[in-house]
């Protein structure tokens, strides 16, 4: 099984200020993946995260109507909600440039519904709801990739 890191219990506040620890790991072509049941922060995840690379957390919509978001921050963040999608290859077409060029970050919801559309290693973000107001995260990705997570987030 892959490894795993462990990121605890979070109120909401903690989960935005991982998460924006976490957005100093990524680099351009980089694949996110946020998987958790409705409702257990994955939207928030990304408000954090785009702090961390200079926007407002309130650029930050849940990609519901739209059929992806672009965020020009200090790296461009696609991000894309596959739970809702109804056409998922038209939107891969769309993005196949940008994914070749490795032309952004992609962070997508509901993401391990089209982990078909990367050749290349993605990082995994899981969502547990706690209670109302705690969700509790883990990261996996390959071996190597989650030791540098680890380093860059200077988490066990
Ligand atoms: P969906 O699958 O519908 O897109 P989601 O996983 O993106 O759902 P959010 O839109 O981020 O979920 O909603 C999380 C809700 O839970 C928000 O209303 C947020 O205020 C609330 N919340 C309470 N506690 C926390 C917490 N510890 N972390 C994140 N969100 C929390
Ligand atoms: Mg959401």
């Amino acid at each position: 099984s892959q490894p795993r890191i462990e990121l605890g219990i979070l109120n909401e506040q903690e989960l935005k200020s991982v998460a924006k620890k976490f957005s100093y790991c990524l680099s351009d072509g980089d694949v996110v993946i946020l998987s958790g049941e409705i409702g257990s922060g994955k939207t928030t995840f990304v408000r954090g995260l785009v702090t961390g690379l200079g926007c407002s957390e309130h650029i930050v919509t849940s990609p519901t109507f739209t059929l992806m978001n672009v965020y020009s921050c200090l790296k461009t963040i696609y991000h894309i909600d596959a739970y809702r999608l109804n056409n998922l290859e038209e939107i891969f077409y769309v993005l196949e440039g940008e994914i070749e060029e490795k032309d952004g970050i992609f962070i997508i919801e509901w993401g391990e519904l089209v982990k078909e559309f990367f050749l290349e290693d993605f990082v995994t973000i899981f969502f547990e709801h706690i209670d109302e107001s705690h969700r509790k995260l883990s990261i996996t990705a390959d071996q190597t990739r989650v030791e540098l997570i680890r380093r860059c987030m200077n988490v066990g």
